[in-house]
């Protein structure tokens, strides 16, 4: 007895320090358990929610991220319904607003910040170039990210307009990555009739992109979304679920 009241009590005492994990799985109460939102960046003005959703079973980790251009709802606003979804095997992070700042003026930047899709590890040796991109960065390393998943917004459609990267998947050629580049690009396409409208796979992020550094850098399975702009925003929104739906499908996360 007396043992058991000491456990408790030092079970007590550390338990906000065990607060990722889940405790159980399998009823309702310790399914809600399972997601939480912690804060990256805090205590700075960018900081900015990470909702953590854990299955309770091993598997793949991967993030979405929207956000990162303020003026790109498309991403954002997706991001805001993923980061609801339920995953059956490993965890799906989810940073919606990831320039909170840039989301809240609807601007591609903010103020000391820079673009955040160019602050990111230009070299293996180099750190990203404010805090912002710091504590993003760090949070891929701390979960250690498999796959990563950006939303974006090009202008026009790729492969009428090949300078403008709308209807997109960019992607980092690391080993196995490309499969699943084709496998969304596949799933997006089937409700899209008109060929020059349709998304096609790039290799190769911009230097300083998320996408490009988590990918060359740190290993991940890389990935930027870039929807169009000259498709309503709902339909882009969708391109944007179709793209993780289909991304978790494949890893039978769904
Ligand atoms: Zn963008």
């Amino acid at each position: 007895m007396v043992q058991g009241i000491v456990f408790v009590l030092i079970f007590s005492l550390f338990a906000p320090m065990v607060s990722l994990k889940p405790l159980t799985i399998g009823t309702p109460s310790a399914l809600a358990a399972n997601r939480s939102v912690k804060t990256i960046a805090a205590g700075t003005k960018y900081a900015t929610s990470l909702y953590v959703i854990r299955s309770g079973v091993s598997g793949p980790v991967v993030m979405v991220v929207g956000g990162t251009h303020g003026n790109e709802p498309a991403g954002y606003k997706a991001a805001h319904l993923i980061k609801d979804y339920s995953v059956k095997k490993g965890t799906l992070l989810v940073i919606p607003e990831a320039n909170r700042i840039a989301v809240q003026n609807k601007t591609r930047t903010a103020p000391g910040v820079g673009d955040l899709n160019r602050s990111f590890p230009k070299t293996s040796s180099d750190k990203p170039d404010d805090p912002l991109a710091r504590a993003i960065w760090q949070t891929v390393k701390d979960y250690s990210v498999d796959y990563l998943i950006d939303l974006h917004e090009g202008y026009k459609y790729h492969l009428q307009t090949p300078s403008s990267w709308g209807q997109t998947v960019i992607y980092y050629p690391n080993k196995g990555t490309k499969a699943l580049a084709d496998r969304m690009v596949s799933a997006i396409n089937s409700s899209i009739s008109t060929p020059s409208q349709r998304f096609s796979t790039v290799k190769y992020p911009y230097k300083g992109e998320l996408s490009r550094s988590t990918g060359q850098f740190l290993g991940c399975h890389s990935y930027v979304i870039e929807s169009c702009r000259l498709e309503s925003l709902n339909t882009r929104i969708g391109r944007h679920t179709t793209a993780v739906k289909t991304a978790l499908k494949y890893l039978n996360m769904q």
